[in-house]
Parts: structure tokens; sequence; C-alpha cells
């Protein structure tokens, strides 16, 4: 039988509030004593939190608990990046990632079991897509994280937590599971919850253009945006999203959400694929498309995995085309790969994930008007 008490793990603050007033008849401060044992402490059992009575956690029990994802399998790089292999259900999983750096720790983060945007150089999209996360299995990956890297050499020396910055860059389009991850990002800031500023959690979508702006109206956060080619014929094929909504609609959303928070910048992240979208050319082109905005571009060399038809560009060629991008005046730099060595890499997170699409979506936005009766369906690219 399941578990029917509450999941207090991920309830924004309204929610955790209301939640103790109309089940345990209690004040609104109690709420806010509940997430800083949960978010700052790390505490996943009732009875450790000994500001709160013996009746109170007891009653507490009763209904509510903390449930946290459950580690599979730990990883650490050469290079200090970890990765975590979390238990989602029965069979599947899916991966978080933490890099350190010497001055921060950066928290890369999954929104959904797989992926279905199907980017043609994405591991993730390979696995095909099953379903979204919820917000305590979003929120529950910072909580393990911070349990896992609380005696940490960052936070022993300098007593703040590992983790500085949040990102969503692990599996999944977060734009596409809105719903969970917006309750979760207000954790992330809340000062209760785990106290960032809005430009240390960042949102990376592939360019779910309507969710941009709703997004520009409810959540203040970063946004990087993938954007991995400047022209709609070369990104319909690499990030087939493209075919629904086009770089001039991706664009003007950016330049909308800018305004709408006040930002001070959006991150383009450009994957450098050898022989697909390295030539100068393209960065002269990408150079047009973004001269004179507020927008930084993060070049990506790729990473490769089992089966994948690209290879990444040589260095010389990445280094030239971040040239090209600053003599045209486009603030262009080139990520450091980390954690290649366990599979943590840009792109490379599998996790365990059962598909259950039916027909990718790269097929479905190439094909052609639906058919009528009695015709046979047409041949799909
Ligand atoms: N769905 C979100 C988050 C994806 S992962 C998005 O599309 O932005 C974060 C970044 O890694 C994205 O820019 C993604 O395009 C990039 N990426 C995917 N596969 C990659 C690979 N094999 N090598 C390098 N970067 C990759």
């Amino acid at each position: 039988m399941g578990d029917e008490r509450v999941n207090l793990l991920g309830l924004p603050r309204t929610e955790l509030e209301a939640f103790v007033a109309a089940r345990l008849g209690a004040k609104p401060f109690r709420a806010r004593q509940l997430m800083k044992w949960i978010y700052r402490r790390g505490a996943a059992d009732f009875s450790t939190m000994s500001d709160l009575s013996q009746d109170f956690r007891a009653q507490l029990g009763e209904v509510a608990r903390i449930a946290v994802p459950e580690i599979v399998e730990a990883q650490v790089s050469g290079d200090g990046t970890r990765k975590w292999l979390l238990r989602m259900d029965q069979t599947q999983g899916i991966e978080t990632v933490y890099i350190p750096e010497p001055d921060r720790g950066t928290l890369c983060i999954s929104s959904q079991v797989g992926c279905a945007m199907d980017c043609t150089f994405c591991s993730t999209a390979q696995q095909g897509f099953n379903r979204n996360l919820s917000v305590a299995e979003i929120v529950g990956q910072v909580w393990l994280a911070h349990r896992e890297l609380g005696r940490g050499e960052l936070s022993q020396q300098s007593g703040r937590s590992a983790i500085t910055n949040i990102v969503f860059m692990g599996m999944g389009e977060p734009l596409a599971n809105y719903r969970n991850v917006v309750p979760a990002m207000r954790i992330f800031l809340d000062d209760l919850g785990y106290d960032l500023s809005r430009r240390r959690v960042t949102l990376s979508t592939s360019g779910l253009v309507p969710q941009i702006y709703k997004l520009a109206e409810e959540c203040n956060v970063a946004l990087a945006v993938s954007l991995h080619a400047p022209n709609d014929e070369l990104r319909n094929e690499l990030v087939p999203i493209n075919r629904k909504h086009p770089i001039d609609e991706l664009l003007a959303a950016c330049w909308h959400y800018l305004d709408a928070q006040n930002g001070r910048s959006i991150t383009f992240e450009y994957v450098m694929l050898d022989g697909v979208n390295d030539a100068p050319a393209h960065a002269r082109q990408l150079a047009r498309l973004l001269k004179g905005r507020a927008a930084k571009l993060n070049l990506i060399p790729f990473n490769v995995f089992p089966g994948t038809r690209y290879r990444r560009s040589p260095a010389a060629a990445i280094v030239k085309f971040r040239d090209i991008l600053n003599e045209h005046g486009v603030i262009a730099t080139i990520r450091r790969t980390r954690g290649d060595d366990i599979d943590a890499a840009c792109g490379q997170l599998a996790g365990r994930v059962i598909d259950r699409t039916s027909v990718r979506l790269g097929s479905r936005l190439s094909a052609p008007a639906p058919v009528t009766p009695g015709q046979m369906p047409a041949q799909v690219r």
C-alpha cells in the first residue's frame, strides 16, 4: 500500500503554512521552523527536530513525511566532479552532477526521466522520455547533494554550503515540466529554503517559447538557451523544437524575458560539432544575430557518447570560432569539460529510462498534415 502521508519536501512556504494550520492547527511559524530543519539542516526525520514539542513531532509523523530520493550509484571523477544515479521508481533512475570549482560549487539537476525534445547530439534524447519529475523529486536532488557534500572541503573551509549555484542542465527539458520546475525554483530562492540569489539559479531550455513568456512573469531566475545553430535550416536538424518555434521567435522571447525581469544577460549554449556548425561562416552569422544584445555565448565542446554520429570540433576550430565572435563584439567563452571520465559532462547523462514515446519529436514535427481516412500515411522523413 502506498504511503498516504504528505511529503513535505518541496512544498512551497504558503502551502506548508496552510498544511500545518489545517492538519495540525499550528501557527505559520511552525512551517518556517520545519523549512529550516528540512533545507538548512538537512533533516528527514521529525524526531531530530529538537525545537518542536514531542507531541507536535508525533502528530506530524502521522500525517506527513520527508521522502528523499535514494542513491543507486555514486561516482567521483578525477577532477572532483561527482555524479549520482538516483532511483525514481522500481526500474528508472535520473542523474545529478556536482561540479566543484575554486570559487563555487554548481549542482546540475534533472527535471524529467529522459527527455522528449529529441536533440540529435544529446545522449539523454537517445533514451527517450518517460515522465516529469515531481517537485519533491527535483528538490530532493538538492537535498541529497547537500547531505552527501556536507563534509565537503569547501563547506569545511568557508563554513558555507558546498552548493552555490543550481543549473537545470541535467536530464530533461525543464520548461516542458513547468508546473513542477517553478515551485522547485521557489524553494531554491526562498531564504528559508536554499536561499540562492536569482543569478545563481539557471534554467536551461531548448527553446519552448510560450513557456519563456510565462516564466518572465512568474519566476525570476537566470535563463540559458540551447541555440546550437545560427540559422533555422541547421537548427531544425539539431534541435527539432525549432521547427515549431524558429530562431527569430525564440530570440524575441529571450529579449522580452530580459526586459520583463530587468535581467543582465541571456546565456546561449552552442555545442561545437565538427564539420556541422563550427565553420567561421557560422560564427559570423551568429555574431549578426546577437550583436548589440545582452547575450553571452557559451561554446560547449561536444561530449561523445556511444552510438553518436557526431565528433567534437578540434580545439583550434573552437578557439577560432570564439575569436571571431569576440572580434564582432559578442562575448563568447569556451566551457571547460568536467567529469567526462564518469560520463557526467553535458549531454552525457543517461540515467535509466523506459521510453514511453511512440513517435519521436523530430519525426512528429516533420510529418505532413494529418492523413484523411482511406489515405495511406505519407512516409515520414
Ligand atoms: N533541455 C535543456 C537542458 C539540457 S542539458 C536544454 O536543452 O537546454 C544542458 C546543455 O548541454 C544544453 O545546452 C544541451 O544542448 C547541451 N548538450 C546536450 N548534449 C550535449 C553533448 N553531447 N555535448 C555537449 N553538450 C551537450
